[in-house]
């Protein structure tokens, strides 16, 4: 399924960069976390950087995120890195306790 979709043409629907099978994930739209269900209707295929950033918020809270950040490109960076790392704090390209 996932190599028949990524074929197709498919997009992040955050970033909106290609699909490549090597960096792909599923993601759920309405996170697990928060009630989501483990099914077809609530899972769709993101970039995996995408889906580390958004962990448990939902597809509507990402979405936006990302555009409010898309204002501010510096700040999206950062926003990003400290989403993929669970909220730590996150500097010069290190982890800070
Ligand atoms: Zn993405």
């Amino acid at each position: 399924m996932i190599e028949t979709t990524l074929r197709e043409g498919v997009e992040c629907p955050y970033c909106h960069e290609q699909l490549t099978p090597r960096f792909v994930s599923v993601d759920h739209i309405q996170p697990r976390s928060r009630g989501g269900a483990d099914s077809l209707e609530n899972i769709h295929f993101t970039c995996l950087s995408c889906n580390l950033a958004k962990s448990d918020l939902t597809d509507e809270e990402f979405k936006l995120l990302m555009e409010f950040l898309s204002l501010y490109p510096l700040m999206k960076k950062s926003v990003l890195r400290r989403l993929k790392v669970g909220g730590a704090s996150y500097y010069g390209g290190k982890l800070q306790k």
